[in-house]
């Protein structure tokens, strides 16, 4: 995929990220688009909003999409790159593609995938970067809580 879809397609991640930070949550956002670039659905991490540790933002934004007879030609896109659990989510459905904002603040499970056939799109982008720096730094406790240290 080019750039400039890549970016575009970011930007709706980073504005669920924001969002979930304006309501006092982790900011991780993310937006599952389908194979011909409809937006099927989008969310952000809601430990804090939910009280509910398995609502990361690639889990909310499958499940905003509701249920799909494929996920062949999917793409998740996640401000940071996902955890081990959405990235067994990545394979438990066959989502093809995933386009990861960066990989800076938190290497999660995109080289596993990438070694699986999932097509990863590594943007690191600056300000997905330092919306997690800004919050790490912040939010020590929380984020340690969030990625289980
Ligand atoms: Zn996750």
């Amino acid at each position: 995929m080019d750039q400039a879809q890549a970016h575009q397609w970011l930007a709706i991640a980073v504005e669920e990220a924001r969002a979930g930070l304006a309501e006092g949550g982790i900011p991780i956002g993310a937006a599952l688009y389908g194979a011909d670039g409809t937006l099927l659905g989008r969310g952000h991490n809601r430990r804090v909003q939910d009280d509910d540790p398995s609502m990361h933002a690639e889990t909310a934004a499958f499940r905003a999409a509701g249920r799909q007879r494929s996920y062949r030609g999917t793409t998740m896109v996640t401000t940071l790159s996902p955890c081990w659990y959405c990235s067994g989510l990545v394979r438990q459905f066959g989502i093809g593609r995933v386009v990861v904002g960066e990989a800076t603040t938190f290497h999660g499970g995109h080289d596993w995938l990438a070694e699986h056939g999932v097509d990863i799109v590594l943007v690191d982008d600056p300000a997905c970067v330092r919306l997690m720096r800004d919050f790490i730094e912040n939010n020590p406790a929380l984020w340690n809580e969030d990625i289980g240290d």
